[in-house]
């Protein structure tokens, strides 16, 4: 009967926001008198996936196929679909990103089960059990309710705090019998960024817009990124014009992140680049124009030009490191 939650992980590493999948399926699990089973797919160490415990997860499966490093959507479904049979659960929780996106709603075909995606709140129970997401990109909330036996929960990540427990998790490894279709897709070739935060991992984002000028003025904002272990992003016409790679635009038809806080340097704020981010906690908005739409949905905002404001601010924060070291 425990809840299921899908652990993500890269090179080993398993992502903070699987963390806090398995924290709020605990959270969950202690809502309905369960526990919490956390599914592990491909090669990683024992030591990492202890750390599981920490967060909530009593016991650990680990199906250490090395076919799984990779997503391969239906695998990792007839893993999960599996597993939650053996362990008759009716709660399934993915994270509201790629890889939950490939195999949440497969899991929910093949269990018949009601599917919620981009939860934002633990269950309801009072009110059967209705769960808060969003919707229209951000812009307004809805409850659903979850009728079905089996119920599949794709978290929005970043939306609760982690906090650490001493729990221990038992890792048990299981063998679970593939067929040639769960492979059907081949990864010929994996390029990935290196030596850069993840834009989708990051907590910190500083992006910027046509109002960079040009692709010679982007060190600027590499260098507040860098001074603040920031992640870059960048609004749809700086992808366009090749500036920056398509992977750092943000928007409607890019990205969609929720860092603690968004830095939006020369960006005017059209509606279709805040669908990509207005889930950020904080919102600093750096603009020469006072009357830019930003300015609305911004926690803070500077009006200047953003060749002189970012090499000041760059400045401040590393004088403030310096201090409080
Ligand atoms: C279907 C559709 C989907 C779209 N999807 C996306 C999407 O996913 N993401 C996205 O970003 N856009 C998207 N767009 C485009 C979107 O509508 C805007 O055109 C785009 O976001 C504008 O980019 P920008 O803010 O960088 O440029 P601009 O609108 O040109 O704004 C530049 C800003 O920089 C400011 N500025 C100028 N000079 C300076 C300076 N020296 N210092 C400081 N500030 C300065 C200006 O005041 C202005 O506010 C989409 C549009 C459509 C129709």
């Amino acid at each position: 009967m425990s809840v299921i939650v899908l652990v993500e992980h890269t090179g080993g590493n398993i992502k903070k926001k699987s963390f806090e999948a398995v924290q709020y399926a605990a959270q969950i699990a202690q809502q309905t008198a369960t526990t919490v089973t956390a599914v592990v797919l491909g090669s990683i160490a024992d030591a990492e996936m202890e750390a599981l415990g920490n967060y909530g997860a009593s016991k650990v499966i680990h199906i250490a196929d090395n076919r799984l490093d990779e997503l391969h959507a239906r695998a990792y479904t007839t893993a999960l679909v599996n597993i939650a049979r053996a362990e008759d659960s009716k709660i399934i929780i993915t994270l509201y990103d790629i890889n939950g996106r490939a195999v949440a709603p497969r899991v929910a075909a093949q269990l018949k089960a009601g599917i919620v995606a981009g939860a934002l709140s633990y269950p309801n129970l009072e009110k059967g059990f209705a769960i808060k997401k969003s919707v229209f990109s951000g812009k307004a909330f809805a409850w659903v309710n979850v009728l079905s036996d089996v119920k599949v929960i794709m978290l929005m990540p970043n939306t609760f705090q982690l906090s650490k427990t001493d729990g221990k998790a038992t890792i048990e490894k299981q063998d679970i019998s593939f067929s040639e279709k769960d492979f059907g897709i081949k990864v010929t070739a994996v390029n990935k960024v290196t030596g850069e935060i993840a834009l989708t991992d990051a907590t910190l984002v500083v992006s910027g817009g046509r109002g960079m000028k040009g692709p010679e003025n982007w060190g600027l904002i590499e260098d507040l990124a860098k001074e603040l272990g920031a992640a870059t992003a960048c609004s749809r016409p700086v992808a366009d014009t090749h500036w920056r790679p398509h992977h750092e635009h943000v928007g409607q038809t890019g990205g969609t992140i929720r860092p603690d806080l968004y830095i939006a340097v020369g960006i005017s704020g059209a509606i279709q680049h805040l669908a990509g981010v207005n889930g950020s906690k904080t919102i600093v908005v750096i603009n020469s124009d006072p009357e830019a739409p930003f300015f609305k949905a911004a926690n803070y905002g500077v009006v200047g030009d953003a060749m002189a404001v970012l090499p000041k601010l760059t400045a401040a924060v590393k004088k403030f490191k310096e201090q409080h070291h």
